[in-house]
């Protein structure tokens, strides 16, 4: 079943212009992954979000995946299968770009589409390193990491959560949330193939083209990770987005 995309843009804020039906977290992990990753759910431009924040299971995921208009290119030797508006707007994006020669390419094959298990791999390869370095500097016991191996990805979510809200962070460096590294299992925006990680992210030219075809930064220090709004910039905020400044970049986010 293919859903209607909504296209109208509706007062009232980033509620109000969320997907119908959607699944509105009541749990602190839920909320916390709504406002990080939450620009998302309000794409328009022929995109369809999901209407949940985390996905349980890769039933769930591909019986979303399967209801979704997709098609695939390939880009800087990947194939690269991403909703067909997304693709859209990333071919507009690349064909204006090289007329200022700029490449846009992504970073890798997993750089589009996620599978479910895809993202439990990445958490657990933020997950263990992490606990096995805050064991070796004493912060943590031993026991304790293993009570966390043992749970499942969806469980271990709210754990790790809370060992870094107590300083002990979890990104590649383990200097930051690892919710600005690697998503956790069954929230990636790759998930509802919307995003793309861009190599040449670092170039300001490059995003300023991606942006004018509807691809922006929504995940704060993420830094080659951009999402199909599927809107101009003007329109942004009338979704509910606002701009949040860091590192000389622009991030949209949720304003709630
Ligand atoms: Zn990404």
């Amino acid at each position: 079943m293919t859903e209607t995309p909504s296209t109208e843009i509706k007062s009232g804020g980033f509620n109000a212009n969320l997907p119908s039906g959607f699944n509105q977290p009541n749990d602190a992990v839920g909320q916390r992954i709504l406002k990080e990753y939450g620009a998302l759910f309000v794409a328009r431009g022929g995109a369809t979000p999901p209407n949940t924040v985390i996905f349980k299971n890769e039933s769930e995921v591909s019986a979303y995946q399967s209801g979704l208009s997709k098609s695939t290119e390939t880009l800087g030797g990947f194939n690269i299968e991403l909703q067909a508006a997304a693709i859209k707007g990333l071919k507009e994006a690349i064909a204006e770009a090289k007329q200022n020669n700029l490449t846009i390419t992504p970073r890798g094959a997993d750089s589009g589409k996620r599978t479910y298990s895809g993202t439990v791999e990445l958490w657990a390869s933020r997950v263990n390193p992490g606990l096995s370095h805050w064991v070796g500097k004493g912060k943590l016991t031993e026991s304790e990491a293993s009570r966390i191996r043992a749970l499942s990805p969806f469980e271990q979510v709210p754990e790790i959560f809370k060992l870094e809200s107590n300083g002990m962070f979890f990104s590649k460096d383990l200097s930051k949330s690892i919710v600005y590294s690697v998503a956790p299992p069954g929230t990636s925006q790759h998930l509802s193939m919307l995003a793309l990680d861009v190599n040449e992210h670092d170039n300001a030219k490059v995003r300023d083209v991606l942006a004018k075809h509807g691809w922006f930064q929504t995940v704060v220090s993420d830094l080659p990770h951009f999402t199909f709004l599927g809107v101009s910039e003007n329109q942004l905020s009338g979704l509910g987005l606002k701009k949040v400044s860091d590192g000389g970049r622009s991030f949209w986010l949720p304003s709630l």
